[in-house]
């Protein structure tokens, strides 16, 4: 990998991104057929997508609901008069010679996306959420002497999320794109695949010297399909820029792409500032006006976002900010680790502790993290419920079992037993600490009795000798006495 070069300081770098993500409805924007990914080529091709004559589009209801409820989450203005127009130009994958897409009316406007990066937290601006129909794709690689199309794709519904040029460097890139991934997918509108293409990024790129009020002329880096070339093909462009500055040459605006391999970019073409689209409202299909009753359904039913629970977590369970963090990545681990602490408020309501929520978000962290590791899965895979991990914590708090006996021993046989009871499971394999005192006590006397000379040696101040007993007593009880009775009561023997 090349080294990483930084900014100059007199420098500053303005990026404004582009995502599209492909909306996971069951079917099309504008007709019936399925947008499943990988089937094989032209099979979710009716003659709508492949746009015959006479064919009609017709809206999908739930794209329009998807497109609202990212608003919603992005803290948008939605717009309630609606409408699509045609963006017309020639390319093989587009198979009406016009994409649909909203033009001058975009569902959501303004609204920002909250980023968290080393240099602290930004609000980035968008200008709009829009909805539009995706493009089919050229396939170049199946036959050596000819391009091939695979229509699939086309009409599949898109939200485009635009931000205004508010970003300031790479890695507020990388920050900005995780997050808008974060937020589809606990929505439940995308996948958030980028290596399947349900999100794209498009970078604009431009430098200027620090204060100058007016931004550079940009370019515009397509199709990235990963977070991290998000980030290395804006690294690449501000180093380039600014070296074309430095060396007195122009820069010109010009659409670019990133070569993942050498990580570098190369100029697809300029671009003129005025495509001519010829945009016009979409005769075929009639302009939408939402009613603020159709909004607030939609605004009722979007889940507790990540920033919300972060600062649940933080303050009502009084989380380290990282473990908040790492248990919001996912809504299926966030919900998870909710029903844990629901669970161990059921089973002791009275003895709920905040050590109790640090315990939880131990576990998920720890063993349930490295389960999931190293079988290259995802929570809703993991075979426990949470209120089993949630006997688990309590059996460790109770002083019935250590923890590194729980999160091994105990954990790998409930894994494949996962309707056990995990105390009768315990018992049964004598994984219950001794912390009976009655119990405890003869055996340690013993053991201070076999070692009579140690207990001198440590009596004149050799106390390093203490493990030595604890090990001794943990022996006699086959691992069984909980060593923080065992050593409370061997300094109380120790010291008389
Ligand atoms: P287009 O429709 O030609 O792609 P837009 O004006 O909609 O252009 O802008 C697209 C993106 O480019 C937006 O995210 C915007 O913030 C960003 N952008 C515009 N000008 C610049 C610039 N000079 N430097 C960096 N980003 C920019
Ligand atoms: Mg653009």
């Amino acid at each position: 990998m090349r080294p990483q070069m930084s900014v100059p300081e007199t420098y500053e770098v303005v990026v404004g991104l582009e995502v599209h993500a492909q909306l996971q409805t069951f079917s099309k924007l504008f007709c019936g057929d399925s947008i499943a990914f990988g089937a094989e080529p032209n099979t979710h091709v009716s003659p709508i997508t492949l746009a015959h004559p006479g064919t009609l589009p017709k809206m999908n209801r739930k794209a329009i609901e998807y497109a609202i409820r990212m608003g919603i989450a992005c803290h948008c203005g939605i717009e309630k008069q609606n409408y699509f127009a045609r963006k017309n130009y020639f390319y093989p994958d587009l198979p009406k010679g016009y994409q649909i897409s909203q033009h001058t009316t975009p569902i959501c406007k303004g609204g920002s996306v909250r980023i968290k990066t080393a240099a602290g937290e930004r609000h980035i601006r968008l200008n709009r959420i829009h909805l539009e129909e995706d493009a089919g794709k050229s396939l170049h690689d199946l036959d050596p002497e000819n391009t091939s199309i695979d229509y699939n794709r086309a009409g599949t519904p898109l939200i485009e999320i635009v931000t205004e040029p508010d970003i300031r460097s790479a890695d507020e890139a990388f920050a900005y794109v995780g997050e808008i991934r974060k937020l589809v997918r606990y929505l439940e509108i995308c996948d958030g695949n980028m290596e399947e293409g349900s999100l794209r990024c498009d970078a604009n790129i431009s430098v200027r010297k620090k204060g100058d009020p007016v931004l550079g002329t940009r370019v515009e880096v397509k199709n990235l399909n990963s977070i991290r070339n998000v980030k290395r093909a804006i690294e690449f462009e501000a180093q380039r820029l600014i070296g074309l500055l430095e060396s007195g040459e122009t820069i010109v605006q010009q659409t670019r792409s990133f070569d993942a391999d050498k990580g570098t970019t190369f100029p697809i073409r300029d671009k003129e500032d005025a495509d001519d689209y010829r945009y016009f409202a979409d005769p075929d299909l009639t302009p939408f006006n939402l009613d603020e009753s159709f909004i607030e359904n939609i605004r009722s039913a979007v889940p507790a976002l990540p920033e919300e629970r972060i600062q649940v977590y933080i303050t009502e369970y009084e989380l380290p900010e990282y473990d908040a963090q790492v248990l919001t990545e996912e809504r299926e681990l966030a919900d998870y680790f909710e029903l844990l602490v629901k669970s161990l408020i059921d089973l002791a309501p009275k003895d709920i502790s905040k050590g109790n929520y640090k315990a939880a978000a131990n576990w998920l962290l720890g063993p349930v993290k490295s389960w999931m590791n190293e079988k290259d899965a995802v929570i809703a895979d993991f075979p426990l419920e949470p209120k089993a991990i949630a006997s688990l914590i309590q059996l460790v708090d109770s002083g019935k079992v250590s923890f590194s006996v729980a999160s091994t021993r105990l954990f790998n046989w409930l894994l494949e037993h996962p309707t056990a009871d995990a105390e009768r499971a315990a018992q049964d394999q004598q994984l219950i600490q001794q912390s009976d005192t009655s119990v405890l006590e003869p055996v340690i006397d013993k053991v201070l009795i076999k070692y009579a000379d140690k207990v001198k040696e440590y009596k004149k101040g050799k106390k390093g000798l203490l493990s030595l007993f604890v090990g001794e007593v943990m022996k006699q009880s086959r691992g069984q006495a909980d060593p923080k009775m065992t050593n409370e009561i061997l300094l109380k023997k120790l010291n008389n």
